[in-house]
């Protein structure tokens, strides 16, 4: 059984202060830049919202837009046809159902179109500063190489994890993870040689070689 508060500490040891790389200014900001960062790394996301939060600034103004010219405005980011539409229809029924504000709960967050848990957690940890853990690739892999989690199902790992870190500590965690899974334990090549983790770490495969 993983040491779930010996890692915690740390990786929050190495990342005081962890936050999401994507850029925003208000939780619409953050919801609309989540949706399109599905496949898409966050320095290219931040590169197109850039422009486009120049342009969109409220609700109202993404569901108002052309889908065609938005196509073509996220175009960069990569399944540009499906995220133009997730947006676009997120925003109708932000104007519709909730007067243009960004819901701060997740049952309410996981109603719109093209926001699951993982988008909505997100949301809630960075936007509202809720505790929340968003489980994407890195937080999937890294978490089961280390013993904290025990399956490919984000909605699962994301309890077990629930389960065992301190609630106040969620948010926190989700980003270190993120960055030690980018940083050091990639999905191909871990750096398990230089990993602080290395001693409380479960998997079978680490090698301090590496
Ligand atoms: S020891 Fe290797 S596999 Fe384990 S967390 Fe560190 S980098 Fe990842």
């Amino acid at each position: 059984m993983a040491d779930a508060k010996k890692i915690v500490n740390i990786l929050l040891k190495k990342y005081p202060s962890p936050q999401t790389a994507l850029n925003f200014k208000n939780p619409l900001e953050l919801l609309v830049a989540t949706i399109l960062s599905a496949q898409c790394t966050d320095s290219r996301v931040n590169l197109v919202a850039l422009r486009l939060f120049q342009k969109y600034k409220t609700a109202a103004d993404f569901a108002q837009a052309d889908l065609k010219e938005f196509e073509e405005e996220i175009k960069p980011t990569g399944f540009y046809r499906n995220k133009a539409r997730a947006i676009i229809n997120c925003c109708r029924m932000l104007c519709k159902e909730y007067d243009s504000v960004v819901p701060s709960t997740l049952d309410e967050l996981v109603r719109l179109p093209g926001v699951g848990r993982k988008t909505a957690n997100v949301i809630l940890g960075s936007a509202f500063g809720r505790p929340a853990i968003a489980v994407d690739t890195h937080v999937l892999r890294v978490s089961n190489r280390l013993g904290l989690a025990h399956s490919k199902n984000p909605d699962k790992v994301e309890a077990e994890l629930n389960q065992q870190i301190e609630q106040g500590k969620w948010t926190k965690v989700n980003h270190a993870l993120i960055l030690h899974g980018r940083e050091t334990c990639g999905a191909r090549r871990p750096k398990c040689g230089s990993c602080v983790i290395f001693e409380e770490c479960k998997w079978p495969s680490k090698t301090e070689y590496a």
